[in-house]
């Protein structure tokens, strides 16, 4: 069952969740309650720190 990693927009928390491609995507953030969560595709493991913040490897 595939990882997906969200963040929400309102605090910027992250969370991982086991889901299957027919399960619903998360909405709302468990540390804010707000319903700001968004689905992060891509590289799973990458952490993101901070708001808006991509690192990147250089070498
Ligand atoms: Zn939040």
């Amino acid at each position: 069952m595939p990882v997906y990693v969200y963040q929400c927009k309102n605090c910027g928390h992250i969370l991982e969740e086991h889901q299957s491609f027919t399960d619903e995507p998360l909405k709302t953030c468990p540390n804010c309650g707000q319903d700001q969560l968004r689905k992060k595709f891509g590289n799973v493991g990458v952490v993101f720190k901070g708001s808006g913040f991509y690192s990147n490897d250089k070498g």
